[in-house]
C-alpha cells in the first residue's frame, strides 16, 4: 500500500526575516480591526490594502522576475500566507489570483497571456474568480454542462456557473466550459478560459449565504463571445488542468487556519490563569495547531522541492476542515457564551461568525467526501 509522508521542516532564515516583516506591516495595516472582522479570514475584500501588500513584494512572490514576480521561496511565501491569516487580513482581492490562477497561467497559458496578465496580479491590479462549480455539477465537476461552441474569432458561451466567490468583485474569471461532447467520456472536451466578468451577456446574480452576506453568485452566460486567445492551454485538455488547479487551492495553510481567530479570542477570554478545563481545551486547540502547522509545512517544503505533494496535501485540507470546524463548538461548550452576530462582545460576535460559517470549511475547495476519495485513491484503496 502507498503510505503518505510528512517530514520535519525548519524554516530558513530568510522566511523567518520575512516574518518579521510582514508582521510589522501588518500591524500598520490591520492592526485596529476587530476580531470578528478577522474572523472574515482570507474573506475580507480591499484593494487597497492588496495594493499595499504587492508593494511589499509578497503577491506572486515565488513567479519569475519578468513576469513581475520575485523569485522568493515556496517557504517565504508560506510565511507571509500563514501571517496574513493569523492578522485576518483582508487578502480576497489577490488571494485566487496568487493561489491559483497566475500559477495556472504560468503552467499553461500562452506566453501572451502571461504578460498580460501576471505583471498586473503581481501588482494587486486584477483580482480573479473561480469558474468551476454549476447548478447540477460540485463534486461531479466533469459533468459540467455550460457550452462554449466555436465561432469566428472564438467561442460563444451558454450556461450558469454557481456559487462563483467575489465574482461581483473580480475583473476575470478562470472559467470551466465544455467545448465538445463526448458521448460516455464527460472528462474529455473540457477547456479553460479566461472570461472578462464585464463581458456583454454575463449576469452576476447575489446569492446570499445564511447570514444574509453576499460573496456567492449566480453567473449566467448569455450567448459571450470569448476570444480564442483567451482560452487556456488546449482545446480540450481542461481536466488535466483544472485538476492542477485544484491542487493549488487545496495546499494552503488557509485550510486550517479559518477558526484561528476564535483561538487567539478564548486565549484572551481564559486569561492568565485559566481553570483546568480551560487549560485543557485550549492546550489541545494549541498542539492540534501545532501538529497541523507543522503537517502543512512539510506541504509547502515538498512544493518547494518541485514535487507533486497533492495526496498530503488532501489530508492537510481534511484533517485542518475537521479541526476549524470544531473549534466554535468546542469554544461554546468551554465557556457557555452566546454566538451573536451584531451585537454582544468582541468575542461573542467572533463566535457568532465562526459558528455560522464552519459548515461551510468542508465544502469549499471540495468536500470532506470527495478529499477522503482523493485520499483513499492516493493510497490505492480504491
Ligand atoms: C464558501 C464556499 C465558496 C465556494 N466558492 C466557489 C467558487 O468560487 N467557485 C466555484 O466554482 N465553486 C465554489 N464553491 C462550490 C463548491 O466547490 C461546491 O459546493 C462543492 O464542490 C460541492 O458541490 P455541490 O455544492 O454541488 O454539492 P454536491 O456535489 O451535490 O454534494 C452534496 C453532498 O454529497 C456528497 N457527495 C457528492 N459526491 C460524492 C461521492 N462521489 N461520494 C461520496 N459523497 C459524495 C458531498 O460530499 C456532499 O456532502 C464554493 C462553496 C462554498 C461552500
Amino acid at each position: 500500500m502507498s503510505t503518505f509522508r510528512f517530514d520535519l521542516l525548519e524554516l530558513p532564515p530568510a522566511a523567518e526575516k520575512v516574518r518579521t516583516e510582514v508582521r510589522e506591516f501588518l500591524r500598520e495595516a490591520v492592526g485596529d480591526m476587530a476580531p470578528h472582522r478577522r474572523a472574515r479570514s482570507w474573506g475580507g475584500f480591499d484593494r487597497a490594502f492588496s495594493a499595499k501588500v504587492a508593494r511589499h513584494g509578497w503577491i506572486g512572490m515565488t513567479w519569475p522576475k519578468h513576469y513581475g514576480g520575485h523569485e522568493r521561496t515556496a517557504l517565504e511565501r508560506y510565511v507571509v500566507l500563514e501571517e496574513m491569516l493569523a492578522a485576518g487580513a483582508p487578502v480576497s482581492a489577490h488571494w485566487i489570483a496568487d493561489r491559483q490562477s497566475g500559477p495556472l497561467l504560468l503552467r499553461f497559458g500562452t506566453e501572451a497571456q502571461r504578460e498580460r496578465f501576471l505583471p498586473r496580479i503581481a501588482k494587486g491590479e486584477l483580482a480573479f474568480a473561480i469558474g468551476m462549480s454549476e447548478p447540477d455539477s460540485g463534486s461531479d465537476l466533469a459533468s459540467i454542462r455550460t457550452r462554449a461552441e466555436r465561432v469566428d474569432g472564438g467561442y460563444r458561451v451558454n450556461g450558469t456557473k454557481v456559487w462563483t466567490s467575489n465574482a461581483h468583485l473580480s475583473d476575470y474569471m478562470i472559467a470551466l466550459f465544455r467545448t465538445r461532447v463526448v458521448p460516455d467520456k464527460k472528462h474529455e472536451g473540457l477547456s479553460q478560459f479566461l472570461v472578462d466578468t464585464k463581458s456583454p451577456g454575463i449576469n452576476i446574480r447575489p446569492i446570499l449565504d445564511l447570514s444574509g452576506a453576499h460573496h456567492f453568485n449566480e453567473v449566467v452566460f448569455q450567448d459571450v463571445f470569448v476570444p480564442e486567445d483567451m482560452r487556456v492551454g488546449e482545446d480540450g485538455a481542461g481536466w488535466k488542468q483544472v485538476t492542477t488547479e485544484l491542487a493549488f487551492e487545496r495546499s494552503g495553510p488557509e485550510r486550517y487556519l479559518s477558526s484561528i481567530q476564535l483561538i487567539i479570542e478564548t486565549i484572551r477570554e481564559v486569561g492568565r490563569m485559566p481553570g483546568e478545563r480551560a487549560a485543557v481545551t485550549v492546550g489541545r486547540l494549541v498542539a492540534h495547531l501545532a501538529t497541523l502547522r507543522q503537517m502543512s509545512l512539510s506541504v509547502a517544503g515538498m512544493l518547494e522541492q518541485g514535487l507533486n505533494p497533492n495526496l498530503e496535501a488532501a489530508v492537510v485540507k481534511d484533517v485542518g476542515t475537521v479541526f476549524e470546524q470544531e473549534i466554535p463548538e468546542v469554544v461554546h461548550a468551554l465557556l457557555g457564551a452566546e454566538p451573536r452576530l451584531d451585537s454582544g462582545s468582541p468575542f461573542e460576535r467572533t463566535l457568532g461568525f465562526l459558528m455560522e460559517h464552519a459548515p461551510s470549511f468542508s465544502l469549499r475547495g471540495g468536500t470532506r467526501e470527495v478529499l477522503r476519495g482523493i485520499i483513499a485513491r492516493g493510497l490505492g484503496l480504491r
